[in-house]
């Protein structure tokens, strides 16, 4: 049922009701189902807004943030303890057990940061690699408050002059303050264990995500039980302080990133499904009409989140790629039926609300570091590469290599050509199976002679991609000229 609780959710369309009833947002007209807009021939409107850069300082100046605060909580924990605590029956297990305690929520904290969407970071060090660093950190909090539990226990055992199991026990009869902390705990090992690679494989993405909610949960009950029964608070009013402020300053981030921002963008945007039609054998290109998109700053290459407001799907959002700039008031996006909601894209009613949040990704034009670019894409993968194809200044020397298995699986083929000849540039496909056409060094060095003194742009299927990195590195191109965008995080 928590999934019903999404908070995105519920405040985007109280913002798109309130903006309605105080006539900030007029009704949007009935659509039209025939007007066609010929993204190929038409040029991305000037009036479209460029994507922001990214700022490079910002993840080397929030890691630092992020070190500073750490070391700040735990010298106030260090602070708080005395010698008469520690040379009391259990005291050091007790001290240790509350600096695990901290420094373990503290890096929890830290964790939702790294997913809170914040849109400086995420176009400057991406998506994918947040989620990386997110899940990289994740097994630390979990060990950490494991150590709590154990080292507080014995460290009462040994003050009550009784066994560990016998304390445990006594904590969960006795100590109503304690049944918070303990529910904090049983979710945050529900959640480190939905975690783990295997378990997640055998989840869908959902089940996995709406578990990750409750983290949400076990964060505001720790910190309840922080506050109200831990020692380095209780008499300590700078490190209640502080954690208070650490707390409140984490909660108005992921508030304001993931709530307020999206809901004043989709009060202005208003976008509907324009139109919705067949790309290629369960491909659909969705065309999405709305306000104001000329004030929507995007690159070539990045991808929204998307929520399409039907019974079925407005309670979870999915990743999806630009396919075109923006020409306003149009945006596009391409979609390959893989799953429940992939499928019902397809069949998505004309004149249907949609949320967006974003944009993110760092497969940009920003990423780019020569004068020459080659960009290899597979599958519906082609869509962030057409893109960007779009968006890259006309001085740029491109080559674009397609694979397929068949001509008919090529999306937006027509478009990638026609906008590859008008920059001069060069542009392959290589149809066939796997077996008969291979995407090997030769072939790449034969199509693309100037590969290894250029950009290489790659989107298509994770293996697909990993082959195709494989391959530019034995070319010789740095990590640094090897840009891709994997599709699932
Ligand atoms: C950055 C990015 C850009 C993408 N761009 C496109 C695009 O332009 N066109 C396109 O067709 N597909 C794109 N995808 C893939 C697309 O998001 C998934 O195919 C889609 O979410 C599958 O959802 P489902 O319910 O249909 O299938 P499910 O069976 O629920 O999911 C299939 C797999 O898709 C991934 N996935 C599902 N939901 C999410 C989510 N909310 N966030 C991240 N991964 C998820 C998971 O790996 C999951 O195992 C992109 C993915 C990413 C990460």
């Amino acid at each position: 049922m928590l999934q019903y609780l999404s908070l995105f959710e519920c405040s985007s369309w109280l913002a798109l009701t309130l903006a309605r009833y105080c006539r900030l947002v007029p009704p949007t007209r009935e659509l039209q189902r025939n007007s066609t807009v010929a993204w190929a021939s038409q040029p991305a409107s000037q009036r479209h807004r460029a994507g922001h850069a990214p700022i490079p300082w910002v993840a080397d100046a929030l890691a630092l943030l992020a070190g500073i605060g750490l070391g700040i909580a735990i010298a106030l924990g260090i602070s708080s303890e005395s010698p008469s605590l520690l040379s009391s029956p259990g005291g050091w297990f007790d001290a240790v057990g509350r600096l695990a305690a901290l420094t373990g929520t503290y890096l929890m904290l830290v964790m939702i940061v790294l997913i809170a969407r914040l849109p400086w970071l995420e176009r400057t060090v991406g998506q994918d690699r947040l989620v990386r660093w997110h899940r990289r950190i994740g097994g630390w909090p979990i060990a950490l408050i494991v150590v709590h539990v154990v080292a507080v226990t014995l460290g009462y055992a040994q003050m009550t002059k009784s066994g560990p199991f016998h304390q445990f026990w006594v904590f969960l009869r006795n100590y109503p303050d304690l049944l918070a902390a303990i529910v904090s705990f049983a979710l945050l090992i529900v959640a480190g264990v939905s975690s783990a690679r295997i378990a997640r494989r055998r989840m869908k993405y959902e089940t996995w995500w709406v578990v990750h909610l409750y983290m949400y949960l076990a964060l505001g009950l720790a910190f309840a039980h922080q506050i109200v029964t831990g020692v380095m608070f209780l008499g300590h009013p700078l490190a209640r302080g502080y954690w208070i402020g650490v707390s409140a300053l984490t909660a108005g981030v992921v508030l304001t990133s993931r709530v307020i921002l999206p809901m004043i963008r989709n009060a202005r945007l208003q976008l509907r499904v324009h139109k919705v039609e067949e790309e290629a054998p369960g491909v659909y290109t969705v065309t999405l009409k709305g306000r104001q998109l000329s004030r929507l700053a995007v690159s070539g290459g990045q991808f929204f989140q998307w929520r399409f407001l039907t019974k079925g799907l407005w309670w979870h959002s999915h990743p999806y790629s630009l396919s075109a700039l923006p020409r306003p008031p149009y945006l596009r996006v391409t979609v390959k039926a893989s799953g429940d909601q992939s499928s019902a894209v397809g069949h998505l009613r004309v004149g249907t609300r949609v949320l967006i949040e974003g944009p993110y990704g760092t497969f940009t034009k920003h990423a780019r570091t020569n004068t020459s670019v080659t960009m290899v894409g597979a599958g519906v993968g082609i869509t962030p590469l057409r893109a960007l194809l779009e968006d890259l200044p006309g001085d740029i020397d491109v080559s674009v290599i397609i694979r397929a298995s068949r001509v008919e699986e090529i999306v937006h083929r027509d478009e990638l050509e026609a906008l590859v000849r008008a920059r001069g540039g060069t542009f392959h496909e290589l149809v066939g199976s796997r077996h008969q056409v291979v995407l090997d060094a030769r072939t790449m060095k034969q199509l693309a002679p100037r590969l290894a003194q250029g950009d290489l742009y790659i989107c298509g299927p994770e293996g697909f991609t990993e082959r195709v990195v494989d391959v530019a590195r034995r070319l010789g191109l740095r990590k640094q000229q090897i840009h891709y965008e994997a599709f699932s995080f």
